[in-house]
């Protein structure tokens, strides 16, 4: 039995920038428990490069940036999420500038970047490290502005949620061995993606689609998991094969662009916005390249793009140099990874499940404004705008802690050896990764039933792959990020 029970007015889960932004918003008005895996880059917040899209330019509107969003989701975003998204992002993004964040400045104010799909310069950027310049503002701000309202829980691992008397009631930690209880009248999930199930992919190893799949047991509605984004361009480096490092879709905006390795620039043949065309088309072009001159990775050509390589992609310049690669001379070899996680907890536009009292933000969410394919950017301003929405939502409705139920709480049981990871990555990635079929996906999913009871964050690792898998079954078409050989044609006409 668990013997340590807390209580708070709202317990939040993860603390990248969905969690963040929910913690500033909650301590205004009642206790915050923040919980989160914390050790340095343990959120995927703190791994973005490119940048927050968010209308500013005096040629821009918010009905472009809304139309973009749409068309990148290629027909399934949820149009009132979207409104929201493009709407409150300025505000939002403007609270960022107050709270300390630091963007790019040039000589006219802050400098707007260009990314895949964007029809407007609109990615503010710090370098090319934004997510961790985002995290870290707002955890200062944080700290600053708790009113002696916050508990922070680092290096603690959320294993279950609690529900009772038909709502959940909080949640069941671990840290440093020892199990205790949060009590909470809101739980907020803010844990982040999934894509962890591919063997290639850009997120932190302890990102395990934990909050999913905790959610998914607690009887939360799960939707869209079949849409995972790959991106274009990791660095091909296959001695370092568990996360691979993320060349930013900036360096194409900047002018950039993509070879097969007999130096042919090919995207112009596959799309009219060529390197900038959507994330799912270039994967695809990649992948086709590589096929077509049998090759295992592609090339990104620096050398035409216009900005100062060094000053404006420093993390990047860095890396591909401590691989003896110098992107000012050398052609870079790129290839594409799992990096995005499109499905995830069904939620309104306040961040509200199926459930009372259980909310969830950020990229475990599927609040609708990604649809089949997330557009380049818009994931830091989803985590901003819904974090926010997700703690206003809580605040309204609250009225005191559930009291403990009566029986206390049993410990969860923790299955320690761990073995599976790899079984699972290396099948998603080979069956149900940029491009699937009917034959390949039984065989995945098959084998993902077979796979023995593991660790928590493999068994939540495998919920998260048999959803994924039975999503990419089930729909039998083409659309957005999902590719099905044996359906290749859209079911749906662009319309506005
Ligand atoms: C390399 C890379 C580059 C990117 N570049 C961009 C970009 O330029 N622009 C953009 O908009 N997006 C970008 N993205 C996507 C974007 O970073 C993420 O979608 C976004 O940061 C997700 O934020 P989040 O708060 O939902 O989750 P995360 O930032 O991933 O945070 C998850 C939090 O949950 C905690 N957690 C997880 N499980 C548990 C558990 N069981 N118990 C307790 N805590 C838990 C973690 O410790 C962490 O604090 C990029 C992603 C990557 C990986």
């Amino acid at each position: 039995m668990i013997k340590e029970i807390y209580q708070t007015d709202t317990l939040i889960i993860g603390a990248g920038v969905a969690g963040l932004a929910a913690a500033i918003e909650a301590v205004k008005g009642g206790t915050v428990t923040l919980v989160h895996k914390g050790r340095p880059n343990i959120s995927a917040t703190q791994l973005a490069q490119g940048g927050i899209a968010v209308v500013m330019d005096r040629t821009d509107r918010p009905e472009f940036h809304c139309r973009d969003t749409l068309y990148a989701g290629a027909g399934l975003c949820r149009r009132q999420a979207v409104r929201v998204l493009v709407q409150q992002g300025i505000p939002a993004v403007a609270e960022l500038l107050k709270m300390g964040v630091f963007f790019d400045r040039g000589e006219d104010g802050l400098e707007l970047g260009q990314e895949a799909a964007h029809s407007h310069r609109r990615i503010l950027h710090a370098g090319d490290s934004t997510g961790a310049e985002v995290e870290r503002g707002m955890a200062q701000y944080l700290k600053k502005n708790a009113r002696g309202n916050l508990t922070v829980y680092p290096e603690t691992r959320c294993l279950e949620l609690l529900r009772g008397r038909g709502r959940c009631s909080g949640g069941i930690f671990l840290s440093a061995g020892r199990q205790f209880a949060v009590l909470a009248r809101h739980t907020i999930l803010a844990t982040g993606g999934y894509v962890q199930v591919f063997r290639y992919n850009t997120n932190p190893s302890a990102l395990t689609g934990d909050g999913i799949a905790l959610a998914c047991r607690a009887g939360a509605r799960i939707r869209d998991m079949e849409f995972v984004q790959f991106h274009p361009t990791s660095l091909y480096a296959p001695q370092s094969a568990e996360q691979q490092f993320l060349i930013s879709e900036a360096v194409r905006g900047e002018g950039a662009v993509l070879r097969n390795v007999r130096r042919r620039r090919f995207m112009p043949d596959y799309h009219p916005y060529a390197e900038l065309a959507p994330r799912d088309v270039v994967s695809r072009a990649i992948v086709a390249e590589m096929q077509k001159t049998n090759a295992d990775h592609v090339l990104l050509d620096f050398t035409t793009a216009a900005v100062d390589l060094r000053a404006r992609f420093p993390s990047i310049y860095r890396q591909c140099q401590s691989l003896g690669i110098n992107i000012a001379k050398d052609l870079v070899p790129v290839v594409p990874a799992a990096h995005y996680s499109m499905g995830g907890i069904a939620t309104d536009v306040w961040g509200r499940t199926n459930i009372r009292g259980l909310l969830a933000c950020g990229e475990c969410a599927s609040t609708g404004v990604h649809g089949a394919n997330r557009l380049a950017s818009n994931s830091l301003l989803e985590g901003l705008v819904f974090g926010r929405r997700a703690a206003q939502a809580a605040l309204k409705n609250r009225k005191g802690v559930p009291p403990p139920l009566p029986g206390g709480y049993a410990a969860v049981k923790i299955n320690q050896p761990a073995g599976n990871r790899a079984s699972i990555q290396d099948g998603m990635w080979q069956y149900a990764g940029i491009v699937r079929e009917r034959a390949g996906l039984e065989k995945i999913w098959q084998q993902l039933q077979e796979l023995p009871d593991s660790s928590p964050e493999e068994n939540n690792l495998l919920l998260c792959a048999k959803l994924c898998v039975r999503g990419a079954l089930r729909r039998r078409e083409s659309r957005g990020s999902h590719y099905r050989l044996d359906y290749p044609r859209k079911r749906w006409q662009w319309r506005l």
